[in-house]
């Protein structure tokens, strides 16, 4: 049987500067490991048996319509500039328009070697694979624009890291992979007529209600500001916030080393590669609006008279640390109970903040038992805590449904690290029930009543850094 996607493919149809067309390398035994049904669905794509759909999400068939292809882009990574970054181990299979008219990619991410590879082997193994499965459909559940997970499949094949891991691919959603890279490459080749047609196609495809660069601009920086501000709300931490990894969609991308923090700190940093905290959890803030700078420094590149913009570029980007602040205030007012938090409720959740700091309170259950009438048991230090809830009672007695607003703001579930890390290893030794169960909580973050999949990890089952893995 043929699995017949409905291809409609336009990023294929940019010059060639864009990108260079290749084919998936074809895996010795694929497997199909996890296929998400409902996104297959909302993408259009048929009804098939396992074994096809095997073959065409691990790369072994190219299904008829794709336009294979790995996308070049350059990017800054820990704030130096490389000047050629680009798919080095993912291929565009093409584009697709959903039954609610979006158009998606889809990509295989750890299909083999492309041009772009340097000194990489261009494959993923399992556990990375897995854990962006999970990571990303659960920030979608969590309500967080994000790239998503169609499938993963075991290739048959070894990857060497480490030690000998199983090779697998996964098949990612995105409603597109455009990046800052992505313009940053043109921009820093002085190539303007690629980089002006790359803006007018990432209008087109994204932004149609932007008016030239800086109207792309405006609307890329707004997006990212209420993305960094949902990633805070929920104790996000991404981990790699390099500009190759920084959306024009505004999606989060490229769940690598990530992780959601149990206890509240707000140093917090899992990666082991990030040794500066460079992208710990408050710095977010910072370095989205770092990125920020380097997409307007691109944008203007395009542009005839070199001085155009330069001042309208720098408002907008300036805008960003106040609109960021006050969507992270309504977030985070919310997980109070406010319904429309302002700049005079903030001291209050600093207070809140700095109370859970100190005593590790954890992130997700701490908000969660707020809003179940609780909280009081998650600290040591009840006094404190019962200074700072006199205060927010009085603040919420004007407020209509409270509860109602905290239980909407504050998820019950998290993909907590020890449980990801639980998942991948069982995963290794063929069991997926870790991981199905994982799945079936995540999938209703809000509501779910999975109370071990709550409960924070105990010191021996830490996980204190992550990995790239790649
Ligand atoms: P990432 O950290 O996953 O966002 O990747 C950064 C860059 O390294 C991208 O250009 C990737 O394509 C490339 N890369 C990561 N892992 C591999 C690999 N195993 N083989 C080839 N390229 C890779
Ligand atoms: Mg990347």
């Amino acid at each position: 049987m043929q699995v017949t996607i409905p291809f409609d493919n336009t990023y294929a149809r940019l010059p060639a500067a864009f990108y260079t067309r290749i084919d998936p390398t074809p895996v010795r035994a694929p497997g199909l490991v996890a296929y998400n049904e409902d996104l297959g669905r909302l993408l259009g794509l048929p009804d098939a048996g396992e074994t096809d759909r095997a073959r065409v999400f691990s790369g072994v068939r190219v299904p008829e319509g794709a336009a294979p292809l790995a996308q070049l882009y350059a990017g800054h990574q820990f704030g130096n500039y490389n000047p050629q970054l680009g798919d080095g181990r993912a291929v565009l299979l093409g584009e697709v328009v959903g039954t609610d008219g979006l158009r998606r990619d889809i990509q295989l991410k750890g299909s083999g070697p492309t041009p772009y590879s340097r000194m990489g082997d261009g494959r993923a193994w399992l556990g990375p694979v897995l854990r962006e499965y999970v990571v990303s459909e659960a920030m979608h559940a969590l309500g967080v624009p994000t790239t998503r997970a169609l499938a993963a499949t075991l290739t048959g094949e070894d990857v060497v890291r480490e030690t000998v891991l199983p090779g697998a691919v996964l098949a990612r959603v995105a409603a597109s992979h455009l990046r800052v890279g992505t313009f940053q490459i043109f921009a820093y080749r002085g190539q303007k007529d690629a980089l002006r047609e790359l803006t007018q196609y990432a209008i087109a495809r994204h932004w149609p209600d932007a008016d030239g660069p800086m109207g792309l601009l405006r609307a890329v920086c707004a997006a990212q500001a209420g993305l960094i501000a949902r990633w805070m709300s929920l104790g996000f931490i991404h981990g790699v916030m390099n500009t190759d990894n920084c959306t024009i969609s505004g999606e989060t991308i490229d769940y690598g080393p990530c992780a959601f923090m149990d206890d509240f700190h707000e140093d917090t940093v899992f990666s082991s590669i990030d040794q500066h905290g460079r992208y710990a959890w408050s710095n977010q803030p910072g370095i989205i609006v770092w990125n920020m700078a380097q997409f307007a420094t691109s944008l203007l590149q395009q542009m005839d008279d070199p001085g155009t913009g330069v001042e309208e570029a720098t408002e907008i980007v300036h805008a960003m640390p106040d609109q960021i602040d006050a969507e992270r205030t309504r977030l985070f007012g919310a997980k109070i109970g406010l319904a429309d938090a302002g700049p005079e409720d903030a001291p209050l959740i600093s207070r809140l903040l700095a109370l859970m700091q100190t005593q590790s309170a954890d992130f997700t259950n701490t908000f969660d038992a707020l809003a179940r009438g609780d909280a009081r048991d998650q600290f040591v230090d009840r006094a404190a805590f019962d200074a700072w809830s006199t205060d927010w009672q009085a603040r919420i007695a004007s407020e209509k449904e409270p509860q109602a607003i905290m239980q909407a703001a504050s998820p019950r579930i998290i993909p907590r690290n020890h449980r990801i890390e639980e998942m991948i290893t069982a995963a290794v030794a063929d069991d997926y029930a870790p991981f199905d169960r994982l799945m079936h909580a995540l999938r209703d973050p809000f509501g779910t009543d999975d109370t071990d999949l709550m409960r924070p990890p105990t010191t021996a089952q830490r996980v204190p850094a992550t990995f790239c893995g790649t």
